[in-house]
């Protein structure tokens, strides 16, 4: 599915999400990514969908939802956007619908000058800033092999320099990898430089791709925070938990499965749905049966994930 949402977000309001990307397809293979590990790792940019059909199916779920119900269209596909070499194309054929464009990238393809052309198209980009060591950078992102660090750093920090839309950071903080004092500082130092309206330190909150990854402590995550502000960095912390304003029309199978292939659900937000709306909560069974969902226990919650 190309479109799935409206998506509630923090940072976004209600989220078009557009999956530019077909599954799972990344230049990275983070332990934390939610939508599990990267089996078509790349790096070079390429053609997925046409431009025309991202149109088409954008309009009509736009038209659906009437005015004034989306807030951004966002690329957060199963992997990363700027791989795709119409991403530029399809910014330009989306913008006449009137709504912001945001972009989600792990910046692992900005030194690349038509990744950065494009993504100046935006008005709101948020850039994946884990690790500035090399080997703690391989060790939570897991890059494509081509890459390096440094290129993707200064990429990151020339498209900052010519982006006039907002721009933001993200670092997801995972325990014992990313998240000690020295590396903290330095990434504090980096993201400085990027000069960012805010930057985002996040943590994982919902199944990952690898067993073993978890939050930092609230006191390490405390620390991480101050690290930030006292650098001058506008940081907010993202702990909590999804919210559960997720937009479902009749079609719930089909509303479900769109904003699973990206985005795990909990179980009690599903349910709670369900029952708003009278449907027998059996339905979630069947999907599971018929092995469209899969089902996950992460720190005590269950979550559904489409099967990709
Ligand atoms: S979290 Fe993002 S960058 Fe990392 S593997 Fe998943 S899709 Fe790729």
């Amino acid at each position: 599915m190309i479109v799935f949402g409206p998506v509630p977000s923090r940072r976004l309001g209600q989220s078009l999400g557009i999956n530019n990307i077909p599954p799972k397809t990344c230049s990275y293979s983070c332990v934390y990514c939610q939508i599990g590990r990267t089996n078509h790792m790349k790096a070079k940019r390429c053609e997925f969908y046409k431009p025309e059909d991202i149109y088409a199916q954008t309009a009509q779920r736009v038209n659906e939802l009437g005015k004034g119900r989306v807030d951004y269209l966002s690329f957060v596909p199963d992997g990363e956007p700027t791989l795709d070499i119409n991403l530029g194309r399809h910014i330009n054929l989306l913008k006449p619908l009137g709504i912001k464009i945001a972009v989600i990238t792990n910046a692992s393809l900005l030194w690349m000058d038509d990744a950065k052309e494009d993504l100046l198209k935006s008005d709101w980009v948020s850039v994946k800033i884990d690790a500035v060591n090399h080997d703690v950078w391989k060790k939570i992102d897991r890059p494509q092999g081509s890459l390096a660090l440094n290129k993707v750093l200064q990429g990151a920090t020339d498209f900052a320099q010519r982006f006039e839309g907002e721009l933001v950071t993200e670092t997801m903080l995972v325990n014992g990898v990313n998240d000690d004092e020295t590396h903290l500082a330095q990434i504090a130092n980096r993201i400085k430089h990027i000069n960012p309206a805010k930057a985002y330190i996040l943590v994982p909150t919902r199944p990952p791709a690898e067993t073993g990854v978890f939050k930092p402590s609230a006191k390490a995550l405390a620390h991480a925070y101050e690290i930030f502000c006292e650098k001058g960095i506008k940081t907010e912390c993202v702990l909590g938990e999804e919210e559960d304003s997720f937009y479902f029309s009749d079609d719930i199978v089909r509303d479900l499965l769109s904003i699973s292939s990206v985005h795990p659900v909990r179980e009690d937000v599903i349910l709670k749905l369900l029952e708003e709306r009278n449907i027998d909560r059996s339905v979630i069974k069947q999907m599971a049966d018929k092995k469209l969902i899969d089902s996950y226990i992460y720190e005590g919650k269950r979550f559904y994930k489409r099967n990709i």
